[in-house]
């Protein structure tokens, strides 16, 4: 199968109580990218400005990511995101958000994208989200996730979107804010009246809810003494969700249920450092050792 992704390639500048980063690379498409690619080859669509570094780009394709549809824009400048977060790794507060070239970006997808089997709208404007699904022929799957600035700054665009994919990944005051419901499972079923079959509810250091029209499935997340900076964690579990069902080419129930807890375990690991960082040092054995102990955390 081909999963493609269109989301965020950033500058991200983030302040922990433990240390900050200035401009250090992120961005939703980046992590989900980046976690997928430990399980298939995704394909991005995202654009970046002149100041964006090569190095990156390299170690995206090193990666297997293809980058063919990753735009870089002449004297453009990158997408900056600040954010700040508490001693709880759960608050955290937005201090600026710079769309920059992502302001007036509306891609034409080069021919391969365009037969995606999954396609995964990552969090970035629900306007060029729906661009994108408008481009893709016969999605077999289709994905999103997003964040407040959107619900606050273009809740119809976005519910219109929503009410187009199949999986609706958000985290649980993103999923009670869009709903105005406080019960997260309530909110969940309101989310699925509005169109997906699957609503995958991040709840940060406490794992995800995965709600379908006949199940409910809980994952931890793995037990990490060492939170470095959250960020893109949610990004990252969608990222290994998504590569695992790519590869699996399914999505029974079964499968479902596996894709949660890769996406879990992968997420994990990216939190143990700043940025993408954790990301270089990161195998495919690592991962297989992590989920065997985090099997044996939740089997009784
Ligand atoms: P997460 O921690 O998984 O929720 O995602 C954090 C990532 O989302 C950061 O790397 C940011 O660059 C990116 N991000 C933050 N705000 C936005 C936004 N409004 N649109 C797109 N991406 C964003």
């Amino acid at each position: 199968m081909s999963l493609v992704i269109v989301g965020s390639v950033a500058f991200d500048s983030i302040e922990t109580p433990w240390g900050r980063r200035d401009k250090i690379v992120g961005g939703s498409g980046t992590y989900c990218a980046l976690a997928a690619s430990f399980f298939t080859r995704p394909k991005i669509v995202a654009v970046v400005g002149e100041d964006f570094p090569k190095e990156m780009i390299a170690f995206l394709r090193s990666r297997s990511v293809d980058t063919q549809g990753l735009e870089v824009r002449p004297g453009g400048k990158t997408f900056h995101w600040a954010g700040r977060y508490d001693y709880d790794p759960n608050v955290r507060q937005t201090v600026k958000t710079e769309l920059n070239v992502f302001q007036d970006f509306r891609p034409i997808l080069p021919a391969d994208y365009r037969s995606a089997d999954i396609l995964f709208l990552a969090n970035i404007d629900p306007d060029l989200q729906e661009t994108i699904l408008d481009q893709v022929t016969k999605p077999r799957l289709v994905a999103m996730d997003t964040i407040n600035y959107w619900i606050e700054t273009k809740p119809e665009a976005l519910l219109r979107v929503l009410g187009r994919v199949d999986i609706f990944f958000a985290n649980d005051q993103e999923i009670k804010m869009l709903t105005r419901e406080v019960n997260l499972i309530r909110a969940g079923k309101k989310i699925m009246a509005a169109g997906p079959s699957l609503v995958v509810m991040k709840k940060g250091e406490h794992g995800a809810l995965v709600l379908g029209r006949d199940f409910l499935f809980g994952v931890l997340a793995n037990p990490c003494e060492d939170v470095v900076d959250p960020t893109g964690a949610g990004d990252s579990f969608a990222g290994g969700f998504l590569g695992f069902l790519d590869r699996a080419g399914g999505f029974s129930q079964r499968q479902i249920r596996k894709a949660a807890v890769y996406g879990s375990v992968i997420a994990s690991f990216v939190i143990e450092d700043f940025g993408v960082d954790r990301f270089r040092s990161l195998t495919r054995r690592d991962i297989g050792v992590r989920l065997r102990r985090f099997k044996k955390l939740v089997s009784f």
